[in-house]
């Protein structure tokens, strides 16, 4: 599905979804903060208030785990959006997969 880090192919090589008109804009990295925050967070504060580790553990190990852990989870975030979109034939997937609108006709427009 990646063809670098960030990057999507323009199209699946397994059955030649179109991914060229994919858009997620903001949303992976919203999510990828949402959740580094709310699992570091709480685990921040019950360390360094119950264990009170030295200044260099804390300096060395929070910056640290919130760069693995957001370089990790931003291109699978970023698929899961990209796979959501698709799902939900939204924005750039309207027109594909086996859903067929004739020109003009809009999806949820009652019949
Ligand atoms: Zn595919």
């Amino acid at each position: 599905m990646f063809q670098r880090y960030l990057a999507f192919h323009d199209a699946c090589s397994a059955c030649d979804q179109d991914f060229s008109g994919h858009q997620s804009d903001d949303m992976p990295p919203w999510l990828t903060i949402l959740v580094t925050g709310h699992v570091l967070a709480p685990l921040i504060l019950f360390v360094e208030l119950e264990l009170s580790p030295p200044v260099w553990v804390s300096y060395a190990l929070w910056p640290s785990l919130v760069l693995v852990m957001s370089f990790l989870l931003l291109p699978r975030i970023k698929g899961a959006v990209l796979a959501f979109q698709w799902a939900k034939r939204m924005h750039g997937f309207a027109d594909s997969g086996d859903v067929k609108e004739s020109a003009g006709e809009k999806p949820w427009a009652a019949p």
